[in-house]
């Protein structure tokens, strides 16, 4: 058993589509693959109807936009019913967050003497609900301003560079307590990448089980070294939840994130399912 618990596809900032992403998870040997694209399921029908066709199991999930204490988190939910209103609300407002965040941000890059258009970074967007970061280090690299989308990110739209934008997010307790109560296991997404450790230190992750019902935490991530993945596996141990291991596979948008580059053992991929059914109203 091969599984794979965090991916993207062209429904946010991947580029397969969610089809060619479930036969690319068949060919690399994955029994299971879930679908996480960002503040949306829109890509989980297409996904489902491909892992019955190829044999392989779909986890359904969504990587919410969250913010805690001032930084960007993102937390994985899986199994949620998306016409659930609350969720739905919230998922529609981040959104037009995303939406609303991309002219300013189009100002501040002609500012800076690298000028997309709107129609520019349309033309990234695809199939896409919502505007991402990385559709509009795709303009900019269509453009010729930059190779590549790391060259975007390093030179303009990183946290609190030169052409970064804040956005809506929800409140991270508020995100838990949604997913939770749109029948959803919840995971923090790669925690201690970036720039979260410190925000996401083991008391806080304490309280957030203790008091919001926090299911598991992704452990095997490309963005946690191996001491990350240590301490942050003792710490799902001592507080007796589940640790995850995922690719965050964006197709050929991250480099070094390739289907089942981490993993997900057989035992915790069953509770959550196990979880999903038991909170199924
Ligand atoms: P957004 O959700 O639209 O604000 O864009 C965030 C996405 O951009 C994340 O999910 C990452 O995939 C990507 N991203 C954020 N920061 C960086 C960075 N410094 N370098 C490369 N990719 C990044
Ligand atoms: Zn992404
Ligand atoms: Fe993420
Ligand atoms: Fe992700």
């Amino acid at each position: 058993m091969t599984i794979d618990l965090h991916t993207h596809s062209a429904v946010s900032d991947g580029t397969d589509s969610p089809e060619e992403l479930v036969r690319a998870a068949a060919r690399a040997g994955l029994s299971v693959v879930a679908l996480t694209d960002h503040d949306t399921g829109d890509g989980l029908a297409a996904a489902s109807r491909t892992a019955e066709a190829v044999g392989i199991g779909l986890l359904p999930g969504v990587e919410v936009s969250t913010r805690f204490q001032g930084h960007s988190v993102h937390l994985l939910g899986y199994g949620v019913d998306f016409t659930e209103p609350r969720l739905a609300a919230e998922l529609e407002r981040i959104r037009s967050g995303r939406n609303d965040r991309l002219s300013p941000v189009l100002a501040k890059l002609a500012q800076l003497g690298v000028p997309v258009t709107e129609a520019q970074v349309r033309a990234q967007v695809g199939a896409s609900p919502s505007v991402g970061r990385p559709h509009i280090a795709d303009a900019l690299v269509a453009a010729g301003h930059v190779a590549d989308r790391r060259e975007a990110f390093d030179r303009f739209l990183h946290d609190g560079g030169p052409a970064h934008v804040p956005r809506y997010a929800v409140d991270l307790p508020t995100g838990i307590a949604l997913v939770r109560g749109a029948g959803g296991v919840s995971v923090l997404a790669h925690p201690w990448g970036r720039h979260t450790r410190t925000v996401l230190d083991p008391d806080t992750v304490t309280r957030l089980v203790a008091e919001q019902g926090l299911d598991g935490l992704e452990v095997d991530h490309q963005d946690h070294d191996a001491e990350a993945r240590a301490s942050l596996r003792a710490l799902a141990d001592r507080l007796g939840v589940l640790a995850t291991g995922s690719s965050d596979y964006h197709g050929t948008g991250k480099v070094d994130h390739d289907l089942g580059c981490n993993t997900t053992t057989a035992e915790v991929h069953a509770e959550i399912v196990r979880r999903i059914a038991a909170r199924r109203r």
